[in-house]
């Protein structure tokens, strides 16, 4: 059997343990639901770490030994400490991917990685189509051609990102905005896909259309070839 390919759910679990109707939706956690899906497909393997755990649940031990890391995140955005960032950086660069996740675009991760201010527009309370614009995309695979969600936060365009490799979702929100909602960047050897839906509120990581993105995506951003962590990977002239 080949190698199994190794991801990391990074959560920063802050919701789920302080709002008594978020723990209703994910009773594991944000964390624990993507687990509980990824986890049944053979070839995966699956570690969850939270923000509040030693070194903000990231080392360099974790980061060598993750093929892809999926990243939620909220309401701790500017916690997360310089080395954190630090870290993370240099493992994309490296060739680990990234599946940032929902609010996680505002993350000092992504605008670290990217580079922009990654700003949007939102608004509580919507439903969205989600439109699949690129179907024989990997990440594509096995996705009907819209999504209905019936209970999500509005995110709409502009969205402050530089150009991405790929467009692969759109969202269509019913108070009228649009959002390039699955989209995806190459930084170093990393490759990196930002999925918009997934508002804490609603059980969004729990159907099955959406988790099938989500798995799609870790294969799609499974590393070929890996470099090691600086200052290794250093060339020298
Ligand atoms: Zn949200």
């Amino acid at each position: 059997m080949s190698k199994p390919l190794r991801v990391t759910v990074w959560n920063e679990f802050v919701h789920e343990r302080e709002l008594p109707e978020i723990r209703a939706v994910y009773p594991e956690g944000i964390h624990g639901c993507l687990r509980s899906f990824l986890e049944k497909e053979q070839d995966i393997t699956v570690r969850c770490v939270t923000l509040d755990m030693p070194n903000q649940g990231i080392t360099q031990e974790l980061l060598d030994n993750t093929d892809v890391l999926i990243w939620w995140s909220h309401a701790r955005q500017e916690d997360i400490t310089d080395e954190t960032v630090r870290l993370v950086r240099n493992a994309v660069h490296s060739g680990m991917g990234l599946v940032a996740l929902h609010s996680a675009h505002f993350s000092r991760i992504m605008r670290d990685l990217l580079g922009t201010t990654m700003t949007l527009h939102w608004r509580h309370g919507d439903r969205e189509k989600l439109w699949c614009i690129d179907p024989t995309h990997p990440i594509a695979q096995g996705v009907p051609a819209c999504i209905d969600i019936p209970e999500e936060e509005m995110y709409g365009e502009c969205f402050d990102i530089p150009r991405p490799d790929d467009i692969i979702f759109i969202g269509w929100f019913a108070g009228g905005q649009v959002f390039r909602s699955g989209v995806t960047f190459t930084r170093g050897r990393g490759k990196i896909f930002y999925f918009q839906p997934g508002h804490e509120e609603a059980p969004v990581y729990q159907h099955p259309d959406i988790q099938r993105i989500i798995i799609n995506a870790v294969r799609w951003a499974e590393p070929l070839c890996r470099l090691p962590a600086p200052p290794d990977n250093v060339e020298e002239h």
